[in-house]
């Protein structure tokens, strides 16, 4: 079974490696633009589309004009791949998925270009045709061949790149669990484990939520289309930067240590519990919770282990993991709670070690196929770190 990994980056390029970066964005826009216009002009000509390989032909001769000589310094191929993005977005387009594929500009920080198969990541440097070796601060190293690489700068000027690699893992089943595990999802303590062991919500969601707060209302004051306003949006775009890499952080860490420890995890299938009381709060971490998801699957494929979701619907708060009876009056505030069989529960501890029991039950009744078959989805939430 092949596999897709995708990486990310932050970039740390001297000032001529980043002048250098500037110019393959700049030609990569450059070229963008020309083949959208030229499949227009074309169009109305001859009434047909043009055929991809006219077009890259147009793009050498191009290239050999005095006025455009300069496009020689980007790399060729990075060329060609903007000629494939025009493409697949008229695909989208005539496939009714996207709107007219628009001009790429500066202003709305189209600082981007993206490279095929040949990018390589070594010493914690990698390499950028036309630019050189580039230093990244390399979290971990990569798996896999280079499929692509795509190199952008965000809205705070900093520059990263995104690899995906593939590789090849055994298409078996993994071995039985020896030693699995049960995770239920709380607001208190973030995670609680069937073992006992609990993670406690990070304070920086809530630091960040107040930053967020002021930077924006700072920006609210800001007169439109003033400096002071670039300003301020720069800041808001940091604070977000930095809230979504500490999360991003945060859980990867919690994934890699559970997949590391634990040969299956189980884990409900979404957030059921309607636990944040306010509407911001509330989203950042249905998002967490989704995210914490997607990691322990992928992960736990990468390193040919188990995990399983145990349906929505399954009563893990209210089920006794002792005697199997549903405690029916159970309310959403309550932490403890006497069972009839004279059981002494934690909420959040008995309900971890009810996702367990029924994780293994689905995994040994076969019911969990399809889920370890999933590969990791190859594009990155925004913002986010992978690892
Ligand atoms: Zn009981």
């Amino acid at each position: 079974m092949k596999l897709r990994k995708a990486y990310r980056f932050r970039m740390r390029p001297t000032k001529t490696q980043e002048v250098g970066l500037y110019r393959m964005a700049g030609a990569r826009r450059f070229i963008y633009n020309w083949a959208l216009s030229r499949r227009k002009s074309y169009y109305a000509e001859h009434g047909k589309g043009i055929s991809a390989r006219e077009l890259s032909s147009e793009l050498t001769a191009l290239k050999s004009k005095p006025e455009t000589l300069w496009l020689k310094e980007a790399d060729s191929q990075m060329l060609q791949q903007a000629l494939r993005d025009v493409d697949r977005a008229f695909e989208a387009l005539f496939k009714r998925r996207s709107r007219f594929p628009r001009l790429r500009s500066k202003k709305a920080g189209h600082f981007t270009f993206r490279i095929p198969q040949r990018v390589r990541v070594e010493d914690g440097r990698v390499y950028v045709p036309k630019v050189g070796w580039v230093r990244i601060r390399q979290s971990r190293g990569v798996e896999g061949t280079t499929k692509s690489a795509t190199f952008k700068r965000d809205a705070t000027g900093h520059w990263y790149v995104a690899l995906t690699t593939e590789f090849e893992i055994p298409d078996v089943e993994p071995p039985a669990p020896v030693n699995p595990v049960g995770v239920d999802l709380g607001l208190k303590d973030l995670f609680v484990l069937s073992d006992g062991e609990r993670v406690r919500a990070p304070r920086f969601a809530r630091t960040a939520e107040r930053r967020l707060g002021r930077v924006q209302k700072d920006l609210s004051r800001k007169k439109p289309g003033s400096r002071r306003r670039e300003k301020a949006k720069r800041r808001v775009a940091g604070v977000h930067r930095k809230v979504s890499n500490q999360r991003s952080d945060f859980l990867h860490k919690l994934t890699t240590d559970l997949t590391r420890e634990y040969d299956c995890i189980c884990h409900e299938d979404l957030n059921t519990k309607g636990l944040a009381k306010t509407k911001l709060s509330r989203s950042v971490l249905d998002a967490a919770f989704g995210e914490f998801v997607r990691q322990v699957e992928y992960k736990a494929t990468w390193s040919f282990k188990h995990s399983v979701r145990v349906g929505r619907f399954f009563p893990s708060a209210k089920l006794c993991s002792e005697c199997g009876k549903v405690n029916v009056n159970m309310t959403l505030s309550d932490r403890m709670w006497l069972c009839e069989c004279g059981t002494q529960h934690d909420r959040d501890l008995n309900a971890a070690r009810n996702i367990l029991a029924e994780g293994m039950r689905l995994l040994a009744a076969g019911q969990t196929e399809s889920q370890n078959a999933r590969g990791e989805p190859v594009s990155l939430p925004r913002g986010s770190t992978a690892r």
